[in-house]
């Protein structure tokens, strides 16, 4: 047996004004074949689990190139299109293969394409015919189309948020898949549309114990062979955008409709109590100040740039030094003109920068302060589980005020306390870790940290559907609408 790998993604905000083409690719990954590394990237695992299950078994993998963007702006149609085409004349080229593997994320816009990965799998599916296995690993940020139905025979997405188990997920695809190339299984997929909108962290209650279940109904029913949840992206104006359920049976659609709906509707009764409490930045930063712990975390969790956004606002900065906050540190603020400035000015240097606020009204004006130039890291990273995240070159500056700031260049979430330790700032060693995002940091600074909280500034993201300008989607969704179900 043969198959083909490939991997294109990223993960699209329709509203932010970080647009995406190929040097954001190039930034985060972007691996042509045979240059994929040995460690998986969140959307790429499919590689790592191919690899290691084809070996056992002797059959052949051909792999073609592997991309992801940091989340952004819509995707450049020139990059979008070079991407796919490189793809799939890979795939060509590999011909005949027995299946298609595909690392996606479910939530890629282009200009001119509201619906990328439909686009890629109906074109893999032109290519390879109805008999041959296309299977895909999504991230659950993403939408679920019809056409993706249509196009690929498996479907699975990470089950956690955060999203610790993208490996083990596309081990479950490969493993599907090898039983779908060797004839043992007929997936059939059911899909439940949930109309609804919400953050849904699996790391607490409601989701966590739901996971559970869901995992109790994949086990003890062996007509089932896998079950996702797809919780949607709202910053993705598209017309699909929303929360789903996804059943694949072995052959037993009315039963995987039927689990589908009963699990989708118990996912809507969980609209408005799935996330951890957020609290505005004058609260949490008055908490903060007051708590015994050390360190505090500070989640702003609404200029995360893995959400799309520019991840350089200084909202909840302005705040910290608003109420005299000294013993703190910042991890990160996206300014690659600031970055070039301190490396210029070089360790030691007490300058007058201008730093964050340039990219979005909505995210604070740029910060002007006396600073010194601690630290200067080429190519500095972080961890994500077994992954390296990159954050270009990043510099340590400490402000006046006694507020210590990481500028980075390559746009990044906050994963993991490494991010400070990589910067030569000892994360333990400060009262308050200011962080950006909504919840891929919580398992690495948990470890760290006995008080997490979470900060609602409101912006940049567009955090609230109600009042957030959709164009294309036009289907009723909560909280849009009250009742989408009508009853
Ligand atoms: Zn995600």
């Amino acid at each position: 047996m043969k198959a083909f790998v490939a991997s294109i993604a990223t993960e699209t905000n329709t509203f932010s004004p970080v647009y995406t083409d190929m040097s954001s690719f190039r930034a985060s990954l972007y691996a042509p074949p045979g240059q994929h590394p040995e460690t998986p990237t969140l959307c790429s695992a499919p590689f790592i689990a191919a690899r290691r299950r084809f070996a056992e078994l002797g059959w052949e993998l051909v792999e073609g190139t592997a991309a992801w963007a940091e989340p952004g702006g819509l995707v450049n149609r020139r990059t979008y299109e070079h991407l796919r085409d490189e793809v799939l004349e890979q795939l060509r080229a590999a011909m005949p293969v027995d299946g298609v593997l595909l690392g996606l994320h479910g939530a890629m816009v282009a200009n001119g394409y509201d619906d990328c990965e439909g686009d890629i799998l109906e074109r893999v599916r032109e290519i390879v015919g109805p008999d041959v296995t296309v299977a895909a690993e999504l991230d659950p940020h993403s939408h679920l189309t019809q056409k993706r139905l249509d196009n690929a025979d498996l479907l699975i997405a990470f089950k956690e948020f955060p999203h610790t188990d993208f490996l083990d997920r596309a081990e479950e695809l490969v493993e599907l898949a090898v039983r779908h190339m060797r004839g043992e299984i007929k997936p059939a997929m059911s899909a439940f549309d949930c109309r609804m909108i919400e953050v849904l962290p699996t790391s607490i209650d409601p989701m966590r114990s739901f996971l559970e279940r869901v995992r109790r109904i994949e086990a003890d029913n062996l007509n089932v062979l896998s079950i996702s949840v797809i919780h949607g992206f709202m910053a993705g104006d598209v017309p699909d955008m929303g929360t789903r359920v996804l059943v694949i049976t072995d052959d037993a659609g009315t039963l995987g409709d039927a689990i589908a709906r009963k699990l989708g509707m118990e996912l809507f009764s969980f609209r408005g109590r799935a996330r951890p409490p957020y609290r505005g930045p004058a609260d949490a930063v008055a908490r903060a100040k007051a708590s015994p712990e050390r360190p505090v975390v500070l989640a702003d969790v609404w200029d995360n740039p893995g959400g799309g956004v520019a991840g350089d606002a200084t909202l909840i900065l302005r705040e910290l030094v608003a109420q005299g906050v000294t013993d703190a540190a910042v991890g990160t603020i996206w300014d690659p003109v600031a970055v070039q400035l301190c490396v210029a000015a070089g360790e030691g240097a007490h300058i007058r920068l201008r730093f964050g606020g340039k990219t979005d009204e909505k995210a604070g004006y740029p910060y002007d302060a006396w600073v010194t130039v601690k630290r200067v890291v080429r190519d500095a990273h972080q961890s994500f589980g077994e992954s390296r995240v990159p954050l270009g070159d990043a510099v340590w500056i400490a402000m006046d005020q006694g507020i210590d700031v990481i500028l980075n260049s390559v746009r990044s979430q906050s994963f993991s306390p490494d991010l400070f330790s990589n910067l030569g700032i000892d994360p333990m060693d400060r009262h308050i870790l200011l962080i950006k995002s909504t919840n891929h940091f919580h398992e690495a600074f948990a470890r760290i940290s006995n008080e997490i909280i979470y900060v609602d500034a409101g912006a940049p993201y567009p955090s609230d559907p109600r009042t957030t300008k959709y164009r294309k989607l036009r289907r009723d969704i909560w909280p849009i609408v009250e009742n989408p179900h009508g009853n």
